[in-house]
């Protein structure tokens, strides 16, 4: 069944033989060269001129003003939310089809996850569930802050996720949270030269986040960043993520329990060459996925396109690309296949409801999330190397 697929994928990376990744960072003397200045400069740790170069690349590209680059995304979506106002007790609204980091985030600031469903078309967050959920289950209080009608908890924010690198409703979900009172924190980890009409995905909450894993559009080996046009969210997620130290010449003074979380200048170093080569990178990942895409098109493959309605003008960076097959058997079929082949397929996630960890959170029907899961399968999806510098 998926021979076909195979011999594909194999001449769309020129590689007729050896394992192909599902997604393989693309570097070379851009990366060596930066990284060896951090070497000749000695500050290859905390302190140092790239992590500040590399927060200015970030913010400008994707037209925050402020940005404060992290240790890892996981890191700077629990300082986000921290920074976000988020107690001990609060529900925090997510979705159920997403990496583990989303939720343990939440986890982490000792908040409740609360899981609603997504779209079929964008695989993100659906506002329609969002709202369903929240007329159930929510009032406003004179606060301005919604609360669980019949539990009293606190719903405090609302982190929705674009999957794979689809933007989702993000508008939508934008205007639910300014009616019910909640801070929007986009994860948008997977999204880095996502738009939704001019707009870059990140942008549209409060705080946004971002990921530079090894898997990601772009690496720093490890890394992540919260974007926020409020300062003075800027400068608490600052002050949080560097052991909130007050600034003294010498002294060690800090005022409140804060994290170690600040990105080291050898892995900003790297983050700045990958920002160089973010322009290429993404067309690159467009032209595969549009090559995806035409030979779907051609031999009755379901292919997973950006999200294309009427209602929301998205352009994906096409970070994993996707297909969707028949039904759960047929899905393991091919992921049987095509890894055996030496062709790295991957299923989505587990969702979060179906962990031991988050089985008891508060939830909406989640009839979508349950057939992506079942359904979906991640393709190799690097962008292709040959050419750039
Ligand atoms: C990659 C990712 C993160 C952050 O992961 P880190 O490995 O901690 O950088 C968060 N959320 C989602 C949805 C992700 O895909």
């Amino acid at each position: 069944m998926s021979e076909g697929f195979i011999r594909f994928v194999r001449e769309l990376y020129d590689e007729p033989s050896a394992p192909i990744p599902l997604h393989a960072p693309v570097m070379g003397d851009l990366e060596k060269q930066r990284v060896n200045e951090a070497i000749d400069s000695t500050f290859v740790s905390s302190v140092g001129a790239f992590v500040t170069q590399f927060e200015q690349d970030v913010a400008r590209f994707v037209g925050a003003k402020y940005a404060v680059a992290t240790v890892n995304g996981t890191a700077a979506l629990h300082a986000a939310l921290l920074v976000a106002g988020v107690q001990p007790g609060d529900r925090v609204l997510t979705q159920s089809l997403s990496f583990i980091a989303t939720c343990n985030a939440i986890h982490y600031a000792r908040a409740e996850p609360v899981f609603v469903d997504v779209a079929a078309d964008t695989l993100g967050m659906d506002p329609r569930a969002l709202r369903d959920w929240l007329e159930r289950h929510a009032e406003v209080r004179s606060d301005g802050h919604a609360y669980g009608r019949t539990d009293g908890c606190r719903i405090r924010a609302c982190v929705p996720m674009h999957t794979l690198g689809h933007p989702t409703r993000i508008a939508a979900i934008a205007a639910i949270c300014a009616e019910f009172g909640l801070v929007l924190i986009e994860d948008a980890a997977e999204s880095l030269g996502s738009f939704v009409g001019e707009r870059h995905t990140g942008t549209f909450g409060r705080l946004g986040v971002f990921s530079f894993n090894g898997n990601k559009v772009v690496t720093t080996g490890g890394g992540g960043m919260i974007v926020t046009d409020d300062e003075d969210l800027a400068i608490r997620a600052k002050h949080l993520t560097t052991t909130a130290k007050k600034p003294h010449l010498w002294a060690f003074e800090h005022d409140e329990v804060g994290f170690n979380y600040r990105l080291p200048n050898l892995n900003a170093a790297f983050g700045v060459a990958q920002m160089d080569r973010l322009p290429d990178l993404l067309a690159s990942k467009r032209s595969v996925a549009e090559a995806y895409r035409q030979w779907s098109d051609a031999t009755g493959w379901d292919f997973v396109t950006e999200p294309r309605a009427a209602d929301h003008e998205a352009r994906s960076n096409y970070w994993l690309n996707a297909l969707r097959l028949a039904d759960e058997a047929a899905r393991d079929d091919f992921l049987a296949e095509t890894n055996r082949a030496g062709v790295m397929t991957r299923p989505l996630w587990t969702p979060m409801h179906r962990l031991p960890m988050y089985a008891a959170c508060p939830r909406g029907a989640l009839p979508v999330t349950e057939q992506l899961a079942a359904t979906v399968v991640n393709v190799p999806s690097s962008a292709r190397g040959d050419g750039l510098a």
